[in-house]
């Protein structure tokens, strides 16, 4: 069944100071977006692991660690998404610092709200497209095996026909899409699990393996399906 509130871009707001967290939260939410709140470096740091967002909100003076420390953070984890960072007046240091980590832009406090929302929405729509690969078709071959993602059916090169669920015709569709690159976790997540449902690191490796069962020669060798330790998946050719 469609889910609406799927298609509605996440955003995590970190910021403590209420009066305006309320504010930004309420607006954002005008504009369609979901947005999940948190109020310290802390808790932001287990919602940005338990959940994939399109964008984070990111004031830089918290209560315990600081916004540039979970930038780095974040980064170091590989996760790319797209951050803006609040900083206050006169703290040119910190913005400079901020990008250096990792932000992607910038608002100094007190900000005008319209100008906010433009940089929300050009930062989310900026990072869609990097998102969006060119299309394979509904059948994809390659060795001797061959996908069709229409009837979630394989081939494998003894020409026996094997059955694909939905999420690993997705998961497929989504390595081979970005064949010769790293897919990360985080991507997977949004892509094939959608918003609202995280599965563990070992789900996905289990899909990985099964993929090797169906495809390879050798699975202990793989030459198509990869883990890439601490990054994500990539299938090669
Ligand atoms: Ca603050």
């Amino acid at each position: 069944m469609h889910n609406m509130g799927n298609n509605r871009p996440a955003i995590l707001l970190v910021e403590d100071e209420q009066n305006l967290h309320e504010a930004l939260k309420l607006n954002l939410e005008l504009e369609g977006y979901e947005v999940t709140s948190a109020y310290d470096g802390s808790e932001a740091l287990q919602q940005i692991g338990a959940a994939y967002f399109d964008l984070i909100i990111m004031d830089i003076m918290l209560p315990d660690i600081d916004g540039i420390s979970i930038t780095e953070n974040i980064r170091v984890h590989n996760n790319e998404v797209p951050i803006l960072m609040l900083s206050a007046k006169n703290a040119a240091a910190d913005r400079i610092l901020g990008l250096k980590k990792g932000a992607d832009d910038y608002l100094t406090k007190p900000f005008n709200l319209e100008e906010l929302l433009l940089r929300v929405a050009k930062l989310i729509s900026k990072n869609k497209k990097i998102q969006v690969k060119e299309s394979v078709g509904d059948i994809y071959q390659f060795g001797n095996n061959k996908i069709d993602f229409k009837a979630l059916v394989a081939i494998d090169s003894n020409g026996t026909s094997i059955e694909l669920s939905k999420k690993e015709a997705m998961l497929l569709k989504l390595l081979i899409e970005n064949k010769n690159e790293v897919v990360t976790r985080e991507k997977i997540l949004q892509v094939v699990w959608g918003y609202n449902v995280y599965p563990t690191t070992r789900t996905i490796d289990n899909f990985i393996l099964n993929f090797r069962k169906y495809f390879e020669a050798d699975s202990r060798n793989p030459r198509y399906f990869h883990s890439v330790r601490g990054m994500g998946y990539k299938y090669t050719e």
